[in-house]
């Protein structure tokens, strides 16, 4: 078939149908994966053949394939004699020509399952994430409890990779999306997240883009993504953190301990207090070693990542080894730390740097305190001139939005203009409820509708916040008032001189006098 081809067109590759429909559903992203180019000579097409009935499902998934791997459609040539698959492709704007070519097309032996209209989440498939203490979730935005496995907490301290994957609650997740029930854990954050919010399952393809192609949906899991805190080792105590993501609340939180020796609170246990929960000896580390071929995704959380000597080590080692060519890599930084590592980070495939940044000056200090707003402003340009020199690193800016910012966004989201960044996004801040738009005063809720609704046309991500607000519990503020007195008590710090707008309409200014 192949000598009859080549007599007529310029390819490289030409796949039946039938073949696609007995693999393994990454066969196509496979084969396709090495032929694809910048650009392609006018003649060149990829080549698909079919002579027999295949299901609607298996011309869904090539079309998909097709439009991931970002192959226009006057390069690509349809042969056969199927009336279904005729109409499927030219409904699709692709050429087919009606023919039947000789002789059987070569067939596996595997029932695929194609991924249609990305229904089952790729995180759920593609690794794990680690929290801070070692045990672990599918992704850092799935709602609830950490996984276990016939009732026993998962935990990269004691488990191998292997087993966490292959666990009675990783399975679970997967047949519940493969039959198409949403998972509890998953609604929350992605799944019925409000309109307009872009969840890490909306953005999964994009996000585990070098990776997402080689899933094997029929299959159990697959070590190709790491996502993790790995520590809560942090320089910063941000209001909206939490003892186990940043050591510096947790050190906090035991200056109320009752205890005469802090190390005897069971706080102090539970908050791991070493500074780097998954430590450097530790089987994660080990296992980690026996993964890195496999593993081409790297999400790398805090505390703040680059502050955490384990994981300048990880990213050297991949750098080293060369293993960064084919790597994504992703830090989510609070934006305080640039070492010198940042100056390496071009060899991987591809970076994506998440800078936490809500606000901006004596707003940003208080609500990330202990930062320093002139030298994360001198890391943002430092990072800008890395996207600048290198167009395989992107800057992506992450904005946690809570009663505490949200008057001052437009602002925020004007400054930020300046940098080269390639987006921003909103994560609506739940916990501490306290400062949760999910609770405003009224006078904060009427204010707030008032400014953003002036903005949400030169800056239309602004609707997700509206949308919060407008569908806010109105309370009378003093949940709101207490926990930010209890916080400028302890931080010998005045919420009023630096937020006095949000503060006066949250009743703070009275209640603090
Ligand atoms: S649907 Fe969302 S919460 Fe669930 S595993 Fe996927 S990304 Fe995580």
């Amino acid at each position: 078939m192949l000598e009859l081809l080549r007599k007529v067109y310029n390819f490289d590759i030409a796949i039946a149908l039938e073949t696609v429909a007995t693999n393994p559903s990454s066969f196509l992203y496979k084969q396709l994966k090495p032929f694809i180019k910048e650009q392609y000579p006018n003649d060149y097409k990829f080549i698909f053949v079919n002579n027999s009935t295949v299901q609607d499902t298996v011309l869904t998934h090539v079309l998909e394939t097709l439009q991931f791997l970002d192959i226009p459609k006057e390069f690509i040539l349809v042969i056969t004699n199927q009336e279904n698959s005729k109409l499927f492709f030219e409904s699709n704007s692709i050429e087919v020509k009606q023919s039947t070519l000789p002789g059987e097309f070569e067939k596996g032996t595997h029932v695929p399952l194609f991924n249609i209209d990305n229904k089952l989440c790729p995180y759920v498939w593609a690794g794990f994430h680690v929290g801070p203490d070692g045990r672990m979730k599918p992704c850092c935005d799935y709602y609830g409890d950490y996984f276990q496995h016939d009732g026993e907490y998962l935990n990269v301290n004691k488990n191998t990779f292997q087993e966490i994957l292959d666990s009675s609650d990783m399975k679970l997740l997967r047949s519940q999306f493969r039959k198409g029930i949403d998972p509890e854990g998953c609604k929350k954050n992605c799944l019925s997240a409000p309109k307009g919010k872009s969840t890490r399952y909306s953005l999964s393809k994009h996000k585990l883009q070098n990776v997402y192609g080689e899933i094997d949906w029929e299959r159990e899991g697959q070590m190709k993504f790491l996502n993790g805190h790995l520590s809560n080792l942090c320089n910063l105590g941000c209001v909206i953190c939490e003892p186990l993501l940043s050591s510096t609340v947790a050190v906090e939180e035991l200056k109320k301990s009752k205890y005469k020796n802090v190390k005897q609170d069971p706080k102090y246990k539970e908050l791991q207090i070493n500074l780097n929960s998954v430590n450097s000896d530790s089987k994660f580390w080990r296992e980690l070693d026996n993964h890195i071929p496999e593993i081409r995704s790297f999400e790398l959380l805090g505390g703040e990542p680059l502050l955490n000597k384990n994981v300048i080590k990880l990213i050297q080692n991949l750098v080293d080894s060369g293993h960064s060519k084919k790597c994504m890599l992703q830090v989510v930084s609070n934006g305080t730390q640039f070492p010198s590592i940042c100056d390496e980070l071009h060899k991987f495939e591809q970076v994506f740097i998440h800078l936490s940044i809500d606000n901006v000056g004596e707003k940003f200090e208080y609500e990330r305190y202990l930062s320093k707003w002139d030298e994360v402003e001198k890391n943002i340009h430092k990072f800008d001139d890395l996207t600048k020199n290198h167009q395989h690193i992107k800057l992506h800016f992450a904005v946690a939005v809570s009663t505490l910012n949200s008057y001052y966004l437009p602002e925020l989201l004007t400054y930020l203009d300046q940098y080269n960044y390639d987006s921003y996004y909103f994560g609506d801040v739940y916990t501490p409820e306290e400062i949760s738009l999910n609770n405003l005063t009224l006078e904060a809720k009427n204010a707030l509708i008032n400014k953003l609704s002036k903005f949400v046309e030169q800056f239309p991500k602004l609707d997700f916040v509206l949308n919060l607000v407008e569908n806010t519990n109105l309370v009378d503020g003093m949940d709101f008032c207490k926990f930010i007195q209890e916080k400028d008590n302890m931080r010998n710090l005045n919420f009023m001189n630096s937020h006095k707008e949000i503060a006066k309409l949250m009743g703070y200014s009275n209640f603090n006098n």
